[in-house]
C-alpha cells in the first residue's frame, strides 16, 4: 500500500480521555476512535492488527484440533432461561425485544448457544471429543468501561467450547487448550503467565487465567517468589499465620470512647493490628453476613461469596443494618452477641490468643477474647493474601503484582449440559450429559496488552507477528527520481515474496514521516536517501536504536533474516 492513498489519523497531542499508555497510543496512532462510553470504531491500522491477532489465534486453535464456527450474537431469551442465567446475570446483559415483544439478549458469552448446538448435533460418544470455537463480537454493559478497548462494552472474543464423554477426557481437552493458549500469546509477543483462577461463580472444577504482568492491570495476582505457583488474588490461599500460644485470660469489657479505627485502637491498647479482630458486616441479597478477620487483613469477597453459595448483590451493609446487627454505632461491631444470618470466622482467628474486638456496645471493646471460648462461627479462609505470606505449595514468601487477564480457560463439567439436557449415547448405550469446557481470549484486550508491553516514548513497537504492516520503505525525497525508482523496486520485490509492505510516498519531510511510522510502530523501516549513490540504504528495526547501512541488493535477505529470527514463514 502507498501511504499517500491511505487514511493516516495520527495525533501529536496526548488525548485527554486516555489514562494508560496503550489507550493513548491506540488513539494517537490512529487505530481507534471512541463513539460512546466503552464503544469504539477501528480505523484501518487498528483493524489490521485485530485481524493479525485473530489469525494467530485461529492458527493456534486449528492446530489444537478445534473447529471454527460462527454463532449469532443475537440470542433468544429462552436459552438463557433454560440455563437459569436470564434472571441471575444482572445488569451486564444487554437485553432487547423484537417487534413481536419476544425477548433477546446480545451475547456476552455463548455457553447456552453452544450447549444448544451440541444437543442438536452430537448424538453419540463416537463424535467426541469435539471443540468448537468462534471469533465473534460480544456485548457486556460493563459497570465501568475503561482504559479504551481493555474494558469495553462491545469487544471481539475468541470463545471455544469443548465436549467430552468423561471428566478424564475433559482434562485432556483442557490441557490442550492450556498449551495452545501459551503458544498463542507467545506468538503475539506477550510475556504472560497462566495463574489459578476462581471457578466458583461458573460452577466448574478448574480454571486458569492468562495474565500479562502490568501496572495497569485490574487484577491482583499472587506469585510465589520461589516455586512456579501463581493464582488470582480472588482464589489464592495463603498459609494462616500461627501466633504464639498463650494461656486464655479473662474476657474484659473496656470503655473506649472515640476509639473507632484500627489506628485508634492500636494507640489505645498499645499493640499492633495483629492483636485485633475486626468484624465486617455485608449484605448478600437479603442476608446479613458478618465476617471476622485479623486487624491487618483484607476481606476476600470471592471466597466469602463462594462460601455462602453465591449472591447477586454483595456489598458492605449500610449504617442502619450495622446498627441493627450490633445494637451499637458503626465502629463497635464484634463477634460476641452479634445478630447476623451467617457469622464467618477467618481461620487465622482460631490461632490468635487474648485479642481485642468491638463489644457491640457504643464506646466499648472486649479484650482477652478467644475463639471457641467467647464465640463460635463458620471457620474458613476469607482473607486476601498479604505480601510475604507463605506459599501453600512450598512455604516461601508470596508476592503480589498486577495483571491484565487476556485469556481464561474453564472446566464447566456438566453444569450447562444438565440444565439444558445436552446428552449423548455412551459406549454402554446409556444417555449421559456432555462434559464441557469453555475457553476465551479477548482479541482487543490482547491488542492493548501487547502495546502495554511493547512501546516507548515515540510510540508502539509491534512484534512482527501482529504488526499492521511488517515493513515500510521510505524515500527521503519524493521529488528525487533516483530515490523513488529504487524505493519502488524494493517495495515491489518485498511484495512479490509476500511481505506486507508500505511505501511512504507522502510529500512530507522525512522527520514527519519517521514520527508517524514510529508512532504506528511498523517493525522494519528501509530508508532510501542520498546513500543510493554508494549503492546503500538504511535498515532500521523499530525495536532498536541504531540504523544499519546495507547494500540495496541485500535488502531482501536482511528482511528474510529478520522474519527467520521471529519464526515467521514467508
Ligand atoms: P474481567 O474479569 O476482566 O471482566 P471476565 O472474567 O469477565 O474478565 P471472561 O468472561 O472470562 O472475562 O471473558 C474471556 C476474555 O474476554 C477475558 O479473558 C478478556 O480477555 C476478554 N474480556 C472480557 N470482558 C471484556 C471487556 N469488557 N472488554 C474487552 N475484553 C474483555
Ligand atoms: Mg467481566
Amino acid at each position: 500500500m502507498k501511504l499517500s492513498k491511505m487514511l493516516i489519523s495520527t495525533l501529536r497531542e496526548v488525548p485527554a480521555e486516555s489514562e494508560i499508555a496503550s489507550h493513548q497510543l491506540m488513539l494517537r496512532a490512529g487505530m481507534i476512535r471512541k463513539m460512546a462510553s466503552g464503544v469504539y470504531n477501528y480505523l484501518p491500522f487498528g483493524i489490521k492488527v485485530i485481524k493479525k491477532i485473530e489469525d494467530v489465534v485461529r492458527q493456534g486453535m486449528d492446530a489444537a484440533d478445534a473447529q471454527e464456527f460462527l454463532a449469532s450474537a443475537l440470542i433468544p431469551s429462552e436459552l438463557w432461561v433454560e440455563s437459569g442465567r436470564w434472571d441471575v446475570y444482572g445488569a451486564e446483559l444487554f437485553r432487547l425485544k423484537d417487534r413481536n415483544e419476544r425477548e433477546f439478549c446480545l451475547g456476552p458469552t455463548h455457553e447456552e448457544v453452544f450447549t444448544d448446538i451440541a444437543r442438536n448435533e452430537i448424538k453419540s460418544y463416537k463424535q467426541l471429543p469435539l471443540n468448537l470455537y468462534q471469533i465473534q463480537t460480544k456485548y457486556r454493559d460493563e459497570r465501568r468501561p475503561r482504559f479504551g478497548v481493555m474494558r469495553s462494552r462491545e469487544f471481539i472474543m475468541k470463545d471455544a467450547y469443548s465436549f467430552d464423554a468423561s471428566n478424564e477426557a475433559l482434562d485432556k481437552s483442557y490441557n490442550k487448550m492450556y498449551d495452545a493458549y501459551n503458544n498463542i500469546f507467545k506468538k503475539c509477543g506477550l510475556t504472560c503467565k497462566a495463574v489459578e483462577a476462581d471457578s466458583g461463580a461458573m460452577g466448574g472444577s478448574g480454571s486458569a487465567e492468562f495474565m500479562v504482568k502490568s501496572e495497569v492491570g485490574e487484577d491482583e495476582v499472587v506469585f510465589c517468589t520461589s516455586c512456579s505457583y501463581a493464582a488470582n488474588m480472588e482464589k489464592a490461599p495463603g498459609t494462616p499465620e500461627i501466633m504464639e500460644k498463650k494461656e486464655f485470660k479473662e474476657l474484659n469489657k473496656i470503655l473506649t470512647p472515640n476509639v473507632k479505627t484500627i489506628e485508634d485502637l492500636e494507640k489505645f491498647f498499645n499493640t499492633t493490628s495483629k492483636g485485633f479482630a475486626k468484624t465486617l458486616i455485608y449484605k448478600a441479597d437479603k442476608r446479613v453476613i458478618a465476617i471476622v478477620l485479623r486487624g491487618d487483613r483484607q476481606l476476600n469477597e470471592t471466597k466469602v461469596k463462594n462460601k455462602i453459595g453465591g449472591a447477586l448483590e454483595f456489598e458492605m451493609a449500610d449504617a442502619e443494618t450495622v446498627m441493627t446487627s450490633t445494637s451499637a454505632a458503626v465502629g463497635f461491631a464484634g463477634p460476641i452477641g452479634i445478630v447476623a444470618d451467617i457469622l464467618l470466622v477467618d481461620e487465622e482467628i482460631v490461632n490468635m490468643y487474648n485479642f481485642i474486638v468491638g463489644a457491640n456496645d457504643t464506646g466499648y471493646h472486649y479484650e482477652n477474647v478467644n475463639y471457641g471460648k467467647d464465640f463460635n462461627g463458620i471457620v474458613g479462609d476469607y482473607r486476601n493474601v498479604n505480601e510475604g505470606d507463605k506459599c501453600t505449595k512450598c512455604g516461601s514468601a508470596l508476592t503480589i503484582a498486577r495483571g491484565v487477564e487476556v485469556g481464561h480457560i474453564f472446566k464447566l463439567g456438566t453444569k450447562y449440559s444438565k440444565a439444558m439436557n445436552a446428552t449423548f449415547i455412551g459406549q454402554d448405550g446409556k444417555n449421559k450429559p456432555l462434559v464441557m469446557g469453555c475457553y476465551g481470549i479477548g482479541i482487543n484486550r490482547t491488542m492493548a496488552a501487547i502495546i502495554e508491553q511493547n512501546h516507548d516514548e515515540n510510540g508502539i513497537k509491534w512484534p512482527l507477528s501482529v504488526a499492521p504492516y511488517q515493513v515500510v520503505v521510505v524515500p527521503v525525497s519524493t521529488k528525487d527520481e533516483g530515490q523513488m525508482e529504487i524505493a519502488q523496486e524494493i517495495y515491489d520485490n518485498l511484495k512479490k515474496i509476500g511481505v506486507e509492505v508500505l511505501m511512504d510516498d507522502r510529500n512530507e519531510r522525512v522527520g514527519v514521516k519517521f514520527k508517524d511510522l514510529d508512532l504506528i510502530g511498523i517493525p522494519i523501516r528501509i530508508t532510501v536517501g542520498k546513500r543510493i549513490s554508494e549503492g546503500n540504504v538504511e535498515f532500521k528495526l523499530r525495536s532498536e536504536q541504531e540504523n544499519e547501512i546495507i547494500q540495496i541488493g541485500s535488502v531482501i535477505n536482511r528482511v528474510k533474516e529478520e522474519f527467520n529470527n521471529n519464526n515467521i514463514i514467508l
